[in-house]
């Protein structure tokens, strides 16, 4: 198997490649608009032809580059049914599949950071965007976000994976590149031994900031990625 984690300092943003090494052909999970040529470069030099970009949601820190994906490669772009970006070729929901040469990935619907949030597992690991962070998770506080829903989807879809399941997150602000569920399970400051209620007023009191690019992003990545001039 082929696959890449690619660290966006700017936003501390993880993308991930996989490819399938027999048809090669790959997908990406997540990529940042400014790591386009990074991606393509990357790709080329495997000898892999982009067939699907999955966004795991409607990002709020950072633009997406999925759209610039597939002006250049004729890729498909994947995002939940449930997640405001009709610009997708592929809307997806919980235990839909998708199909890259060989390989199945499973789509889990993690929604609470935004309600079109989505997991996607493959082979022994699972990609949580926002969902399920590193000691963490993604902020409830705007996109339709809502901490019992979020809190909801980790404990009863998340945590009834093996617990040897690797956690590839959206982000780390400390560059941490992967966790377990079973370390999230037992270690996560937010999750571990919390109750629904206990979690929904450590959300509450978490008084985050805006998100320095979010009245750019938002928009664009309602449109896969397209700026508003
Ligand atoms: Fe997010």
């Amino acid at each position: 198997m082929f696959f890449r984690q690619i660290f966006e300092p700017d936003t501390c943003t993880y993308t991930y490649l996989i490819g399938d090494l027999l048809w090669r052909e790959a997908m990406v999970i997540d990529p940042v608009l400014g790591e386009v040529d990074t991606i393509l470069r990357t790709l080329e030099a495997e000898g892999f032809t982009l067939k699907t970009v999955m966004e795991t949601h409607v990002h709020a820190d950072h633009v997406t580059g999925a759209g610039a994906l597939r002006d250049r490669t004729g890729a498909k772009v994947v995002v939940s049914r449930h997640g405001g970006a009709p610009c997708a070729d592929i809307l997806v929901d919980d235990e839909d599949f998708l199909v890259l040469g060989d390989e199945v990935i499973r789509i889990i619907a993690t929604p609470g950071h935004t309600p079109g949030c989505v997991s996607y597992r493959w082979r022994d690991r699972v990609f949580t965007g926002d969902a399920l962070l590193i000691g963490g998770c993604g902020r409830t506080d705007f996109q339709g976000g809502d901490a019992g829903i979020l809190y909801d989807s980790i404990t009863q879809k998340l945590f009834t994976l093996p617990d040897d399941t690797l956690v590839y997150p959206g982000h780390d602000y400390k560059k941490r590149r992967v966790s377990s569920i079973a370390e999230e399970k037992s270690c996560n400051a937010r999750l571990a031994q919390k109750s629904r209620e206990e979690f929904i007023t450590i959300m509450q009191e978490l008084d985050l900031p805006k998100p320095r690019y979010i009245d750019v992003a938002v928009p664009a990545n309602q449109r896969c990625g397209a700026l508003i001039n």
